[in-house]
């Protein structure tokens, strides 16, 4: 029996993706302590000190799903994580991917790409990636015929409050309906004709996103993006693609400042990631109870977690240097929570 096997019939994926040392890393005379000597295996060369206090490294492996090294492409990264899901939604299912780790460790990267104010040149991340496969199958004879529209949405949870990133960063209510529907409501939903319209919604929400705020990058830190892909069949939906880039997990040690405000923000993303991972290992046991209400982050995904046809990916990244080691090693233990089932 294959790891996932294991996991639920495949629902569930987790992988690690290490980015390089960074220029500032390089300056400072960091090193890189973390190997992927195999495909699917984390190395962690951890600096102790010993009784004596000379220092020396003492490795930790962990294995995933999947590894990626410093080497590896956002277009590689994609075919083994989000591409497989894409499917998932054509078949009426829905698909999470999900980037998880400290900040600066590439979440952002990763998932939304990066641009420089030129679509032409932007680089690429997995909301685009798969976006362009949507409009490939839509096409294909076997999904053609269904006449799928494809919509887009875009928002950001800060402190459990929802924040719409295609409308100006409105503030949105989270209610649930008799039918126990839960609707952020007036989302805005987009309709997406190409894998361009798509790029600019990604822009526009990037740059609302990262607006407003006196501290804007400290805030887009610690809040939870989510891009969704929708598709709908004569107005009702057939299979949603939520792609979403965590809020950074470091602990509060370390961060600039120790106010109320920090410390809030810590306590939910917390409450957030703990909920998260409790939903989807109910996934991947097909429990009957999904504690979903336990975070706003967790009641927005509500239906992609209690959903027949559900599947989900998760991206943990982590940094190499030395400097982060106890963040990543925090990073690889969640990673490996989230696969044991
Ligand atoms: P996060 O969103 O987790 O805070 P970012 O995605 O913003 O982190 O990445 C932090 C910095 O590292 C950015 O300058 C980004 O360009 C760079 N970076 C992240 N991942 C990679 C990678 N795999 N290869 C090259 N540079 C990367
Ligand atoms: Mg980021």
């Amino acid at each position: 029996l294959s790891m996932s096997d294991l996991n639920g019939e495949h629902k569930i994926c987790v992988c690690v993706r290490k980015r390089p040392l960074n220029q500032k890393e390089l300056t400072l005379k960091d090193i890189d302590v973390i190997t992927i000597p195999n495909k699917d295996l984390v190395m962690v060369h951890e600096p102790k000190q010993k009784v004596d206090l000379t220092r020396h490294l003492e490795n930790q492996t962990y294995r995933f799903d999947y590894a990626f090294d410093e080497a590896t492409t956002n277009e590689m990264v994609y075919r083994f994580t989000a591409r497989p899901l894409v499917e998932t939604i054509f078949e009426r299912g829905m698909a999470t991917c999900f980037a998880y780790g400290q900040t600066g460790s590439g979440k952002t990267h990763t998932m939304g790409g990066e641009f420089s104010g030129n679509n032409q040149d932007c680089s690429r991340g997995i909301y685009a990636f798969a976006a362009q496969d949507v409009f490939s199958l839509l096409k294909q004879p076997a999904y053609k015929h269904l006449s799928l529209q494809v919509y887009a949405t875009f928002f950001e949870i800060y402190i459990g409050k929802v924040f719409d990133l295609l409308n100006r960063k409105a503030r949105l209510r989270v209610l649930q309906d008799q039918n126990q529907q839960v609707q952020v409501v007036g989302l805005q939903e987009r309709e997406v004709r190409s894998t361009e319209d798509v790029l600019r919604l990604i822009e526009m929400g990037n740059s609302c996103r990262a607006s407003g705020q006196t501290s804007a990058n400290t805030h887009s830190s610690r809040s939870h993006a989510i891009f969704q892909i929708i598709l709908r069949r004569n107005r009702e939906i057939h299979g949603k693609f939520s792609l979403i880039d965590l809020a950074g997990n470091e602990s509060g040690a370390g961060t600039s400042s120790s106010d109320r405000r920090t410390c809030h923000e810590g306590v939910e993303i917390n409450k957030s990631v703990l909920a998260l991972k409790e939903c989807i290992r109910a996934l991947g046991r097909n429990k009957p109870h999904t504690p979903f209400r336990n975070s706003t982050l967790t009641q927005v995904l509500k239906d992609s977690f209690i959903g027949e046809n559900s599947r989900t990916c998760m991206i943990a990244t982590i940094s190499p240097g030395m400097v982060s080691c106890e963040n990543t090693l925090n990073t690889l233990r969640y990673a490996n929570r989230v696969k044991e089932l």
